[in-house]
């Protein structure tokens, strides 16, 4: 079985779309939360994904559409492009939104939009963060989004102790599940922020037991002319460019 596992779309329909071409066939999407907010194309990316065998959990950009959370909460930016993405959304799709959850477990993996210990806010940037949660999921492995850059932090012993490691994945090597108990951010397919514009995605193969990250180009001045006509902040279509 071969899984896309993938992350803050950010109704992003063009790195979304180019994500799914260069992955080719997989058996599931597993989708780790923040599905809209930010982009132009909020429906579009919510139905590309409903119309995918796939699970997806909730991101705080999900429930803040849904006015789950406080948008005073987001910078003035991201306000604004999520008050013009909750216009935009269709009942349906907001119903679809509503009903996502806050974890989930599939076999030896959790999923969980920023961290099993705070699904919805927590972001797991530091070793120290990483290893704090290491205690708030059963499962061997967890897939988190939220920080919208690649990371993989793992938990080894060594002389009976557990430590935690961080590293950034390379796109040349395979990383093999069997080792440690890990935490695996697959990075950002709408929005990356590690100065890497290329949309960012990773392909789980439960047979090989492998994930393997993968970065793919997409037309990004497509995505900031439709940002640009509907009059969505400016700097978000920028940084785009930059890939921060
Ligand atoms: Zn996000």
């Amino acid at each position: 079985m071969r899984y896309l596992i993938l992350s803050d779309i950010h109704s992003n329909f063009e790195a979304f779309q180019a994500v799914l071409d260069d992955a080719g066939p997989v058996d599931q999407v597993w989708c780790l939360g923040d599905v809209v907010g930010y982009g132009p194309d909020p429906n579009a990316c919510v139905e590309l994904l409903r119309s995918f065998p796939h699970r997806c959990i909730a991101g705080n950009h999900d429930w803040a559409t849904l006015g789950k959370l406080d948008l005073r909460d987001f910078n003035p930016d991201a306000r604004e492009a999520n008050l013009w993405n909750r216009e935009q959304l269709t009942a349906d799709n907001l119903a679809y939104l509503d009903a996502l959850p806050e974890t989930l477990v599939e076999g030896a993996f959790t999923l969980a939009h920023g961290s099993p210990r705070h699904p919805i806010w927590e972001y797991i940037i530091y070793t120290s963060t990483a290893e704090t949660n290491f205690d708030h999921f059963d499962t061997p492995f967890c897939f988190v989004g939220h920080t919208h850059t690649p990371a993989i932090f793992r938990l080894n012993k060594s002389s009976g102790k557990e430590m935690c490691q961080a590293s950034t994945p390379s796109l040349a090597n395979l990383v093999h599940l069997e080792t440690a108990r890990m935490i695996i951010n697959p990075g950002s397919v709408g929005q990356p922020r590690d100065g890497d514009p290329k949309a960012s995605y990773a392909i789980l193969d439960l047979e090989a037991l492998t994930v393997e990250y993968h970065r793919v180009t997409y037309p990004v001045e497509e995505t900031q002319a439709k940002m640009i006509k509907h009059d969505l902040p400016l700097r978000l279509a920028l940084r785009l460019g930059y890939g921060w």
